[in-house]
């Protein structure tokens, strides 16, 4: 029985040996590949076809198996951590810009894998590894860190040992599962929070929104109803103060006090009296229902939650008598006439509710 502190002991954690073993065939001897004491269990180290059994004690089996373990607990906190920054960031500034959003939560997923990758566990006395002490190496040879078991292990192979540093490879795959999932979900959890708002402009001017000193975005003027009027801004959802200005000479034009619903669209169109805006559903292919279902938006600060799945933006939905639209099923547009022009309907119940 060899005493590794001893005979086979190696200083530092990456000074072993190489052995440049012939592969699947190997003859190993059966003595612990960390202390070099009479070896009881077998611990496979994959390499392709050249799979192997490496021998370790009782004592150090628990070190050498304990690197699975190791990597579940890691890419745990990876996910946790992943999910946690990518969907509550918002919650923790509301100024925060997609691409940080992105980089900060894939950081966060990150830091437990580097921790992994860069943190190697407590070596105790006695033993040559904290985890496994032999290992495929990168130049095809087995990396040991005992010098006894390699030594023995290349004697009953006829094969060449020599000294090289040795790093046990601890991550998986997929560990890196987390960080990745990471950049899928931080987007979404940015748009839930930062919610899209069409902003139609009728003034004269370029108008820049502005939240608590922010600016959101500038939107070009558009007099006529059309289906590319207007910008879709991002703007953190709650109860928000929105300050429209003129771009060009800075001065204030509006200021609303909102409530800004996550995950939902909205509509704003500051400074549009005398605009009437409505939801127009066309019903196809029922005989008794010809006429579209008009709603008007309604309310003094312009800026309304919209539907989910608004098919035409400022525009009229397809005529319902044309063909191909027979089959059934309804589309949804939001329109928008000077109130003088606007169907009745709309411009009546929108003027009696403003009141
Ligand atoms: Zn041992
Ligand atoms: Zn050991």
């Amino acid at each position: 029985m060899a005493d590794s502190s001893s005979t086979g002991g190696v200083g530092a954690a990456e000074l072993g040996r190489a052995v440049a073993l012939p592969g699947d065939r190997a003859v190993v001897p059966q003595i612990c590949a960390c202390c070099a004491a009479d070896g009881v269990r077998g611990v496979l180290e994959r390499r392709g076809a050249s799979d192997v059994f490496i021998p370790y004690c009782d004592a150090c089996l628990l070190h050498a198996a304990s690197g699975f373990t190791r990597n579940l607990a890691t890419a745990l906190s990876s996910v946790l951590l992943g999910v946690a920054f990518s969907l509550a960031l918002p919650l923790w500034s509301d100024a925060l810009p997609l691409g940080w959003h992105v980089t900060i939560a894939v950081g966060a997923a990150s830091v437990p894998v580097a921790m992994r990758a860069f943190l190697s566990p407590r070596r105790r006395p006695g033993h040559t590894a904290s985890g496994r002490a032999a290992f495929w190496q990168f130049d095809g040879t087995l990396g040991c860190t005992n010098a006894t078991f390699a030594t023995a292990l290349a004697r009953a192979n006829s094969v060449e040992c020599h000294p090289a540093r040795v790093r046990e490879p601890r991550l998986a795959v997929w560990l890196f599962c987390a960080p990745l999932l990471a950049v899928a979900l931080a987007p979404l959890g940015y748009g839930l929070h930062n919610p899209r708002v069409r902003v139609v402009n009728l003034s004269a001017e370029r108008i820049a929104l502005r939240l608590e000193g922010r600016t959101l975005g500038t939107v070009m003027p558009s007099s006529a109803e059309s289906p590319a009027a207007g910008a879709v801004l991002r703007v953190p959802a709650g109860e928000r103060t929105i300050t429209v200005v003129s771009d060009e000479r800075g001065q204030v034009l509006s200021e609303v006090r909102v409530t800004v619903v996550a995950g939902a669209m909205h509509l704003f169109a500051p400074g549009s009296d005398g605009t009437c805006f409505w939801l127009e559903e066309t019903l196809y292919g029922r005989v008794d229902s010809e006429a579209p279902r008009l709603e008007p938006l309604t309310g003094s600060e312009r800026f309304w939650v919209v539907p989910d799945g608004v098919d035409t933006w400022f525009a009229p939905n397809p005529p319902a008598d044309e063909d191909g639209r027979s089959s059934g099923g309804s589309l949804l547009a939001i329109r928008q006439a000077p109130c003088n022009r606007a169907p009745s309907a709309t411009d009546e119940r929108a003027k009696s509710r403003t009141k």
